[in-house]
């Protein structure tokens, strides 16, 4: 039998860097709110040691603010980031922000439990309640049990629409000729990034780690350009081009993005397990090529494999305005525009050709709320990697400053729906912006 969790103003599913500003910006606004997440913890990708992107666009300016800064200063008053770092390149947009994955998940998890969130952890929401195409509760599995969760307003925050699917959302699955690879994250101790970039020289990012008084090397991005040649014949990697990217927000500890897993499915039970399979084989293959080649990883070890698998995109809704290569590349606003993107375009090709990238506008683009308000279910707002869009923009704004400035919007509008008793898709953009922009968030740039 299900047991009944209750009613709450608000339900978010998914509790990673959207899901959290969602939850946490519907509470700040006075309703009641439960967050649902399946792992054990919050912070979703944003917990793995991945670097934030991106808060600045290519002139420098801040694009990013509201929560998703807030974020940042309490994760630097908490020793948990080293904050907007400048960076080379720009245009990736003009900052960088190196942090904690650990302490992400703690300074994620006080802001949810500060705001009165209701949370449930090592839950799976795996079904809806609709009634006359609206949805009014989620089904969650937990321990072999099964829970119903009732609600106002649904924000789906899982990444891959799997809350709008379930309610019938029309969605379109890998639009750009299959799925960009997954990654498996993992964590190296003994390295120093100074020793490593006297051997591997690409973009270097500098700031004070954690704890130093001294600036040194933060982040490395680039690829295995010394040892192009070893890499071709130990085939270490699928693809053919072997980016790899370092970030060490602590002396010794550095976080490498760098295994390629090609042609999974990843919404499909085995394609994930595969994923997890071959990650770890393949970062052991990785940590092997480099304490054979490189000085700086001699004597380094494995402290962590993420236990979350870096998948890229899977669905996307189909909603009220699909953003387009035009939007980001002309860098367009919007009436209803709630966040500003200002990514490069970031593909990682599906069949191994490598990264294509390319700039968005300068000034940075408006991400409008239609992206957000799926066709034919009431009831739901999506926010995050799945709202409605091309594959090309979709390439800049899943990015994780972009993904939380999305969850805050979410939030606020959820909770503005609940307050006037109107559906999320009657929620005026011009009042959303006013009280997100009151709220501290930026809704328009230059
Ligand atoms: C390998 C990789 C490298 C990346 N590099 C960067 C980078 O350097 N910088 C950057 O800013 N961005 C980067 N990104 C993009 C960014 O990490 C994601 O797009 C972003 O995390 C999306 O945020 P999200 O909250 O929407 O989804 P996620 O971070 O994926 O979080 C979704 C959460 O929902 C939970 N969930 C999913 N389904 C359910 C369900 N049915 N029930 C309950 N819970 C559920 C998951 O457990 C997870 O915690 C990278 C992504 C990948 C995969």
């Amino acid at each position: 039998m299900m047991k009944n969790l209750g009613c709450f103003d608000v339900v978010v599913l998914g509790g990673g860097p959207t899901g959290v500003m969602a939850a946490v910006a519907a509470a700040r606004s006075g309703v009641s709110v439960a967050l649902v997440e399946e792992a054990g913890f919050v912070g979703g990708m944003a917990a793995t040691g991945l670097p934030l992107l991106t808060y600045h666009n290519a002139y420098g300016d801040q694009i990013i603010k509201g929560l998703a800064d807030e974020l940042v200063q309490r994760l630097v008053e908490s020793s948990g980031s080293v904050g907007h770092l400048e960076r080379p390149r720009e245009h990736f947009g003009k900052t960088i922000t190196p942090v904690d994955g650990e302490m992400v998940k703690f300074e994620m998890m006080n802001m949810i439990v500060e705001a009165g969130v209701e949370l449930y952890l090592h839950a799976s929401a795996f079904g809806v309640v609709t009634r006359n195409d609206k949805i009014v509760g989620v089904c969650l599995y937990s321990e072999s049990e099964i829970y119903e969760l009732s609600g106002k307003v649904f924000i789906d925050a899982t990444g891959d629409a799997d809350i709008a699917r379930k309610a019938g959302v029309p969605s379109v699955n890998s639009l750009y000729k299959g799925h960009q690879p997954a990654t498996l994250m993992f964590q190296v101790g003994g390295v120093d990034l100074d020793e490593v970039a006297k051997e591997m020289n690409e973009e270097l990012i500098i700031g004070r780690k954690l704890g130093e008084d001294e600036e040194s090397i933060v982040c490395i991005q680039g690829n295995f350009g010394n040892w192009d040649e070893e890499v071709f014949e130990e085939n270490l990697f699928p693809d053919s081009r072997h980016a790899i990217w370092f970030t060490s927000v602590r002396r010794g500890i550095v976080d490498i993005n760098c295994t390629r897993l090609i042609g999974l499915d990843p919404l499909d039970i085995r394609g994930r397990t595969k994923g997890q399979i071959d990650g770890r084989f393949h970062i052991l293959r990785i940590m092997d090529f480099m304490r054979r080649h490189m000085r700086s990883f001699a004597n380094a070890w494995v402290t962590q494999v993420s236990s979350l698998l870096g998948v890229r995109d899977t669905y996307h809704i189909q909603g009220e305005y699909c953003l387009t290569k035009e939007d980001v590349i002309e860098g367009r606003m919007f009436d209803d525009t709630i966040a500003i993107g200002g990514y490069a375009i970031d593909l990682h090709d599906p069949e191994g050709e490598g990264i294509m990238l390319s700039p968005v506008n300068k000034k940075g683009y408006g991400i409008p709320y239609g992206t957000m308000i799926p066709l034919n279910v009431d009831g739901l707002i999506v926010a995050g990697r799945s709202i409605c869009s091309e594959p090309i923009p979709f390439a800049s704004f899943r990015v994780m400053a972009q993904c939380m400035a999305m969850g805050e919007a979410a939030g606020i509008a959820a909770a503005l729906a609940v307050q006037s008793g109107e559906h999320p898709r009657n929620v005026g953009g011009k009042v959303l912006r006013e009280r997100l922009a009151e709220n501290g968030a930026c809704v328009s740039v230059g």
